[in-house]
């Protein structure tokens, strides 16, 4: 079976460059920050780099790329200024990334700070509302959460219900992170199959368009969200293998966020290729 793998890269030198670092580790998509992800600068690309990076995407087959917003933005936050601001650069960010042929804008919904889920994902959904009109084509993927202090996002009847106040449905899909849905409590080694029959329940499999592939340091329910290399932690080797072989992942855009530079990442993917070749 022949997946579309890829892992997290830097994109200090541009985006071009991006490209040709993931077809030197056998990638054929790849996640990147679009920013700096603690302080939120941007360094704007230009036209030519960009149609680099499209062009080997075309020649080498890609699968869509994953932007991922910086974790200083809050949807939900309680500061107007803040959420001013989170939208002002998720609109930004997205019509940037309309020039990359089926772009997919990672963000994490936010922490609701003691206002509360409910009113934390009412925030969220308006920040949604108010930036999709600002871009054409780029897709917003909410990630499921490990639940760690006031995240939302943390269960699919969450997310289900993010989706279901934001207008623009065709414009929001779900971005899956297998440490964060097992430190959620939803058990990926032992059921995994059972676990997507409830995703496709409550939120629509559909909706799901990319994965954040990560082993977890923590057991089942520990809402810790700490990566681990694959294979080496609690979701252990075999529990991966069947969830990234399942029909319907297997489709998609699978993303490494493990603990590794850039030797360590090839040397995932070349496992993973390896253990999924005759599936
Ligand atoms: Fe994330
Ligand atoms: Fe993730
Ligand atoms: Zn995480």
């Amino acid at each position: 079976m022949k997946l579309n793998l890829g892992c997290h890269l830097s994109v200090s030198g541009g985006y071009t460059n991006m490209g040709k670092e993931a077809v030197s580790i056998g990638a054929n998509t790849f996640q990147f920050f679009t920013r700096n992800p603690r302080g939120g600068s941007v360094k704007i690309p230009s036209d030519s780099d960009i149609e680099g990076l499209v062009k080997i995407m075309d020649e080498h087959n890609f699968a869509p790329i994953i932007a991922h917003a910086p974790y200083t933005f809050n949807p939900c936050a309680l500061d107007d200024g803040i959420r001013d601001y989170t939208k002002r650069t998720m609109a930004e960010d997205m019509k940037l990334l309309d020039k990359i042929p089926n772009a997919l804008y990672n963000f994490h919904p936010g922490s609701h700070v003691q206002q509360g889920t409910e009113i934390g994902i009412i925030k969220t959904a308006d920040t949604l509302n108010s930036i999709l009109d600002k871009s054409e084509k780029t897709i917003a993927l909410i990630e499921t959460m490990a639940g760690k202090g006031s995240e939302i996002g943390k269960t699919f009847e969450e997310i289900a219900e993010i989706i279901e106040k934001t207008e623009n449905k065709a414009r929001v899909g779900v971005c899956l992170d297998t440490c964060h849905i097992n430190d959620g409590g939803y058990d990926v080694t032992n059921n995994f199959y059972g676990v997507l029959e409830e995703f496709d329940k409550i939120i629509g499999l559909n909706k799901l368009k990319a994965v954040h592939l990560n082993d977890s340091k923590n057991p089942l329910g520990a809402h810790k969200d700490r990566h681990e290399k694959i294979g080496e932690g609690h979701l252990t080797l075999d529990g991966i293998i069947k969830a990234i072989t399942h029909p319907y992942i297997s489709t998609l855009p699978i993303v490494l966020e493990t603990p590794n530079d850039l030797d360590g990442y090839a040397r995932e993917i070349a496992l993973l290729k390896e253990l999924t070749i005759d599936k």
